[in-house]
């Protein structure tokens, strides 16, 4: 990174009126760069659904408040803030929280009328940008949920040039370019998680959780949808393999996608999936993910070359979006490192 602070290769600029910012690069970046690493704002230890919310608004009120204003400037779509302000669920946790206060602020002054009606909307406030904008530490959230200042101002694609992940054993989030990204271009990210979904069933989301209408070349090129949907397929075809599903008698009249039963046929189906995310310029960590499965698969049909062959692409990819510090990966080989010396243990 030539010594350069890692937020210097992205700047912050304000798009449109309404208050929304985007990421540019500042310099020409090479794939697999860290271009941010950020700790974040708040961090909410992993809880059941129901106590999320309680749990945020307990730790944002023990934060400097230097921190809580940098909080405040993130930016959420009105619409979507005004959804969650309105919100039942959310209006009784908030009154809840204040009341086992016992209405009193963080010095101990009781809150009462105009003043308590200021720190209820305050906290409203702080809950509609949490909702928007926390990111999952881990898989499932393993190590909580996260507020980033800046990765919150990294605008979403479905076709993205950079890969974020909470990374616990240097207890950042990182941001790497997935490829070559060009002084002036802007920066995104996938907030979906998720690529092989077709363009309504992304568009659904990313309007209810973010208030966003997509505009890049996946959700307007209509060509594009097709191989989506043939993605969203071969996935739910092997998922189903993985879990035994597709082993049952009634599967394929139940689900209408295709019935995998051999190791074969999986490393088939994976081998295709592979190929439909390099077409579309998708190399983020679910085609690492894939390629771990055109592994596995290979090994479990004997051929260890090949499974070596998948385990050697994974590795290559996951030190492009992750880096080389993922001890944090070595349990149940999650990271590709491990797979590989696991594998070549084998060979
Ligand atoms: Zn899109």
């Amino acid at each position: 990174m030539n010594g350069r602070k890692p937020q210097a290769m992205a700047e912050f600029r304000q798009i449109g009126s309404a208050g929304d910012e985007a990421a540019f690069a500042t310099t020409n970046i090479r794939r697999g760069t860290r271009i941010i690493a950020e700790a974040p704002l708040v961090m909410v230890p992993p809880v059941s659904d129901d106590e999320e919310l309680s749990e945020f608004l307990k730790i944002v009120n023990t934060l400097p408040e230097a921190t809580v204003a940098e909080m405040v400037k993130i930016f959420c779509q009105p619409s979507v803030a005004n959804g969650i302000k309105d919100n039942t669920y959310v209006q009784r946790e908030v009154w809840g929280f204040h009341k086992a206060r016992r209405w009193k602020d963080n010095d101990g002054n009781i809150l009462q009328g105009k003043k308590l009606q200021k720190a209820v909307k305050k906290s409203l406030n702080l809950c509609a940008i949490y909702l928007t904008n926390n990111v999952q530490l881990g898989p499932a959230g393993k190590y909580g949920e996260g507020v980033f200042s800046l990765y919150s101002r990294v605008r979403h694609s479905c076709v993205p040039n950079a890969h974020n992940s909470w990374n616990p054993t240097i207890g950042r989030l990182t941001i790497h370019a997935i490829h070559d990204i060009k002084a002036g271009d802007q920066i995104y990210v996938d907030y979906t998680g998720n690529v092989c979904r077709t363009r309504q069933q992304r568009a659904f989301s990313l309007s209810a959780t973010w208030g966003i209408t997509c505009d890049c070349t996946a959700c307007t090129k209509s060509q594009t949808d097709q191989l989506r949907y043939r993605m969203v397929v071969l996935d739910q075809a092997l998922a189903a393999y993985t879990c035994g599903a597709s082993k049952d008698l009634n599967f394929e009249a139940n689900h209408g996608i295709p019935k995998i039963m051999t190791a074969r046929e999986a490393l088939k189906a994976a081998e295709e999936l592979a190929r439909l995310l390099r077409r579309q310029n998708l190399h983020g960590m679910e085609l690492c993910k894939v390629y771990r499965e055109c592994s596995q698969y290979a090994l479990d049909g004997c051929n260890r070359a090949k499974a070596l062959d998948y385990a050697r692409k994974e590795l290559e990819l996951e030190r492009t979006l992750l880096g080389m510090d993922t001890g944090h990966l070595k349990e149940g080989l999650y990271g590709a490192k491990y797979w590989f010396e696991h594998l070549q243990k084998k060979m």
